[in-house]
């Protein structure tokens, strides 16, 4: 297992974990400035905060800070209620696949979606098992034009409390059936992206990690787990501060010879997007040395 106690060569910085500095939106290329000042080589942007920056200034300034990616968030998103609707889903991840070959990204990650209109509050139906299907679906299309441009796809799964609204795979397990069914000769183009923050309670856990294996581990997201949680979304902890055994999981993804970034990815609406943004680096530094 790789010693992460007296360096951060391998953290990455999901921008979402300083989207905000002291509760006001911070500009990309200020995020990415930051993490070039501290010696962090690799991010993970979303796709809002390039589409803000605009995507060739953000790609000229990953280059002059030689910068890498450690993922691209996000495509997905595929069920919908209607032939339009999934159309649609379809073009937008086409982009998203194009925005992250530009950006040079070993992946794009994809959140796969749930029930169409629940994000909103409106579901338009209650058959998670056609949001499954279409899931399926949505990925074995996009599969293809990812493919042809070598960019690799990531599913990750997310915590079952997401289900209705986010993402209806949510197990490692979930992920790895559709991997084997869409790409079965294993040909590196599909993968998983292992963020423990939805996965560490999971009983399989080591066995799906050995299962999947390096060729599909593609991502490792860490983060922490508090309690109580306080809010669905936007109260995840940093490191350290909760009860996920991080180290143990690492453990597990590096015995299958993964050797990528540990990506720092925390929404933290009442505390660390209102801390300042130097601040929450440094912490991201500190604690990705003592309990990552
Ligand atoms: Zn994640």
């Amino acid at each position: 297992m790789r010693d992460f106690t007296t360096d951060h060569r391998w953290l990455s910085i999901n921008t979402a974990t300083v989207r905000k500095s002291r509760g006001v939106d911070v500009p990309l290329i200020d995020i990415l400035d930051a993490c070039a000042q501290r010696g962090i080589r690799a991010v993970a942007p979303w796709r809002d905060q390039v589409a803000a920056a605009g995507l060739a200034n953000v790609a000229r300034t990953l280059k002059a800070h030689g910068l890498e990616l450690s993922g691209y968030c996000r495509g997905g998103m595929f069920p919908a209620a209607d032939a339009a609707g999934l159309q649609a889903a379809l073009d937008d991840n086409r982009r998203a696949v194009d925005e992250a070959c530009a950006l040079g990204s070993p992946c794009l990650v994809l959140v796969v979606g749930g029930l169409p209109g629940a994000l909103d509050g409106k579901a338009a139906h209650k058959n998670i098992a056609l949001a499954r299907s279409q899931v399926a679906d949505g990925i074995a299309s996009l599969l293809e034009y990812a493919h042809e441009r070598s960019m690799p796809l990531s599913i990750e799964p997310l915590h079952p409390m997401y289900a209705a609204d986010r993402a209806c795979v949510n197990t490692l397990e979930q992920a790895l059936d559709l991997c084997d069914a869409l790409d079965p000769a294993r040909s590196g183009a599909l993968g998983v992206a292992v963020d423990l923050y939805h996965v560490w309670w999971d009983p399989k856990l080591q066995a799906q990690v050995q299962r999947a294996g390096q060729d599909r581990l593609h991502a490792f997201h860490v983060c922490d787990w508090l309690t109580p949680t306080t809010e669905l979304l936007t109260d995840r902890g940093m490191m350290g501060d909760g009860i996920i055994d991080i180290r143990q999981a690492r453990g597990w993804v590096e015995a299958q010879s993964f050797a990528g970034y540990s990506e720092v990815e925390i929404f933290s609406s009442t505390n660390w997007w209102q801390r300042d943004m130097g601040e929450v680096l440094d912490t991201c530094i500190a604690r990705h040395q003592s309990a990552v």
